[in-house]
């Protein structure tokens, strides 16, 4: 990598960032293309991501990624929010405009494009989310938009899941969404004019690394009413929600190519340069190398 005094900079702000994969997403990226970037986290503390927006903007930064916990704490200091990121209350990437930083939200643009290119149908289809987190919501927000047929959302805490279910419903004009208690689950093999199968997409922390060996749901019979099961969890790459989909003959996949695609969205929006499968393929193998996975 060369850096000179035309070296864009593009940052993570976040805390902690110790452990991101955004590095090797966006260095690799740029290395491949050719371009001038360097892409660099910063550690950003409690109380200061009004000065680190600033200070990212003072510093000519070409953009930024937010993270946890300021997906929702920057949106006070951008100049202008792209609508989906609106909807969905919160903002991973900066990206500058005129006078400021101009808001987006790659994650879920990002989750879509995995589920495109893992051939799995949103458009009519009647699809499972499980947990009513700030991921499960904005998953919800992405399902309506990308026209599903019907949305249950299932959660340990119902009030959560019904607050979820009565936003998305206000925003889509329609009564799209339904909010379940999680142990609920049997109603959906009964429903009459059900879908054989379903796609369940996983959104709770149930699994993540160190709860490891755990899903959220333990019954097999839950899983064989799922066609295919999308975790949002990435590490570990493989869950136990995942075996427990494939055990019952469904199709499973993991979060990682989510967290790819949030970062190439990101890319191309600081670039202007499109990302092609097959890079994409690359930047893949790159992160599973990072991860120790094979
Ligand atoms: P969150 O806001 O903290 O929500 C957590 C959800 O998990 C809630 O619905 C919570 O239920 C549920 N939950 C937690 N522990 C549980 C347990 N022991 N039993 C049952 N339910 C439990 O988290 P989030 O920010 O939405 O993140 C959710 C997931 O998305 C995480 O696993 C994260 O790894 C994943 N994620 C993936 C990517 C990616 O790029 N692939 C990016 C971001 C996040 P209650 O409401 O009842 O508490």
């Amino acid at each position: 990598m060369k850096i000179d005094g035309y070296t864009r900079t593009c940052g993570l702000i976040g805390n902690p960032v110790e452990h991101t994969m955004s590095p090797v997403i966006h260095n690799t990226l740029a290395e491949m293309q050719g371009e001038n970037l360097v892409y660099v986290p910063f550690h950003v503390g409690t109380g200061d991501v009004k000065d680190a927006v600033e200070g990212a903007w003072a510093l000519n930064l070409l953009g930024c990624n937010v993270t946890v916990p300021y997906k929702r704490d920057v949106l006070p200091y951008l100049v202008k929010i792209d609508p989906l990121a609106e909807r969905i209350g919160a903002v991973n990437t900066l990206v500058r405009a005129e006078d400021g930083f101009k808001g987006y939200n790659t994650d879920m643009p990002g989750l879509y494009r995995a589920l495109m290119r893992d051939g799995v149908k949103v458009e009519g289809e009647d699809i499972l989310i499980l947990g009513a987190g700030g991921v499960a919501r904005a998953v919800a927000v992405l399902l309506a938009e990308k026209g599903a047929s019907r949305i249950f959302i299932l959660n340990r805490t119902l009030e959560k899941a019904e607050a979820v279910a009565a936003e998305v419903n206000g925003f889509s004009g329609r009564s799209i969404v339904t909010a379940m208690r999680t142990e609920d689950w049997p109603a959906l093999a009964g429903r009459r004019d059900g879908p054989a199968k379903y796609l369940a997409i996983q959104a709770t922390n149930v699994g993540m690394y160190p709860d490891v060996g755990k899903a959220v749901i333990e019954e097999e019979a839950f899983y064989r009413l799922l066609h295919t099961g999308y975790d949002l969890v990435f590490n570990p790459s493989r869950t136990r929600f995942m075996e427990l989909v494939e055990r019952e003959g469904g199709k499973a996949f993991g979060g990682l190519e989510m967290l790819l695609y949030q970062g190439v969205i990101a890319y191309e929006l600081w670039t202007g340069r499109g990302v092609s499968d097959a890079l994409a393929d690359v930047i893949y193998g790159r992160m599973k190398e990072a991860m120790g996975i094979r």
